[in-house]
């Protein structure tokens, strides 16, 4: 499916990230907070610098390799996973719309894995619906007034800073979305942790915007052309975010191989029973053709740059499978399965995110349908 060279780059990385993120990773799903230590082996790993900016010692690879870094990442840490997701949508967003104040304030930090990064387009009425925010940033004098309020934003409490969308509102007339970077100790910003249930370590927040003052510095891109912006980088996060998910399912394909092996039931292994062993069969056949359609999604975008039902249907298609082959291979483990001795069900709650996140698997139905049937069938 890959090259040999892109081959040989995941068994490195595969290596790397066992050696200084298998450990403890059970247990660290189920914790609060993310350790700093982690964060460290990630600088060591050098992942969190692909396809940003050499300048600032990032490495361009192409979006396929990005898919490999994910994917194996999330097989061992599913919140490692997506500190690398966020890491490159949003260096990508400054380095792409950013001034150079703003490339040198945060680019070098994200490259060196020092810090998490955070994202804010939904909000408490509109989420997959980007045009029906209600967020306003009203220019007066040379400032940008912000009001509002975001949600479900990854990493919130973590990160310095969070990239948000605004309708933009100059002279009493609206004109489009406007992406910014709000420092998170930027006066009139309040944030609110969420009590969560999936992807505890990062965890989420809102973040209430009341008359919050930024200047042109913190304008990223064009003022009204945040949307294009939103929408380039939603493009590889979709298969990059299916592949998390089946890094997860191969996770657990793995220990329930072991599992099968090892369990005795009625006198032997449960893999000598086809209610065990045909659903590893099973799960193995879905998740390699999955992967092949996030890889060919990737491959379309190395070589053209754009295909949304390519992206879409990897997106729809992987995260569904991971979800389905996760649920299946639980019920192999019995009893055991919904313990925290072992990492099944958190990583199968945390998986089940996926399903939201980066357009919700209808929109991604809408996506592909409109290309079909076409839009003016569709709506
Ligand atoms: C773990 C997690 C992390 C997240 N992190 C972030 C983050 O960092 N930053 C951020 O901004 N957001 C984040 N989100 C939010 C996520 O992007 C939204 O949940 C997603 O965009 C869907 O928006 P919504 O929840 O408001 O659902 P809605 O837009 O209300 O949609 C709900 C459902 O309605 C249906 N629906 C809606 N519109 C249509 C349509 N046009 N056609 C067909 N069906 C439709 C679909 O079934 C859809 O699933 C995160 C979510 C989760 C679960």
């Amino acid at each position: 499916m890959l090259s040999d060279e892109l081959e040989t780059y995941r068994e490195g990385v595969r290596r790397a990230i066992e050696r200084r993120l298998s450990e403890g990773a059970g247990p660290r799903a189920l914790a609060d907070s993310y350790p700093s230590e982690c964060l460290e082996a990630l600088a060591d790993i050098k992942v969190a610098g692909l396809n940003l900016s050499p300048a600032y010692g990032g490495e361009e690879v192409g979006f396929v390799a990005e898919g490999v870094v994910a994917e194996e990442l999330a097989r061992v840490d599913m919140n490692a996973a997506f500190w690398f997701l966020g890491s490159r949508r949003q260096g990508k967003a400054i380095e792409v719309g950013g001034s150079s104040e703003m490339q040198d304030a945060y680019l070098a930090d994200i490259i060196n894995a020092k810090i998490w990064t955070a994202w804010g387009s939904t909000e408490p009425s509109s989420g997959n619906d980007i045009q029906g925010m209600r967020t306003r940033a009203e220019r007066r004098g040379d400032k940008w007034v912000v009001n509002g309020e975001k949600t479900s934003v990854s990493a919130g409490m973590l990160s310095p800073f969070i990239i948000i969308f605004a309708r933009t509102i100059i002279g009493g007339e609206e004109s489009g979305l406007t992406s910014f970077i709000v420092p998170v100790d930027t006066p009139g910003l309040q944030r609110t942790p969420f009590r969560d249930g999936v992807l505890k370590p990062m965890g989420r927040c809102s973040a209430y915007f009341d008359d919050l003052e930024l200047s042109d510095a913190h304008v990223i891109g064009e003022p009204g052309r945040g949307g294009r912006l939103a929408l380039a980088t939603f493009q590889a996060a979709r298969p990059i975010a299916a592949l998390m998910a089946l890094g997860c399912a191969a996770a657990t394909l793995e220990e329930t191989i072991g599992y099968t092996r090892e369990r005795v039931v009625m006198g032997r292994p449960i893999g000598g029973y086809q209610g065990a062993s045909f659903r590893v069969a099973d799960a193995a056949t879905a998740i390699h053709a999955a992967r092949l359609a996030c890889y060919h999604a990737l491959q379309r975008l190395d070589e053209t740059g754009r295909d949304e039902v390519a992206t879409s249907m990897a997106k729809l298609h992987g995260t569904h499978v991971a979800c389905d082959v996760m649920k299946s291979l639980m019920e192999v483990w019995g009893h055991y399965a919904f313990t925290h001795e072992y990492p099944l069900l958190q990583r199968y709650n945390d998986v089940t995110s996926t399903l939201s996140w980066d357009g919700s698997s209808d929109i991604h139905r809408l996506v592909i349908a409109r290309a079909l049937i076409g839009r003016e069938i569709t709506g």
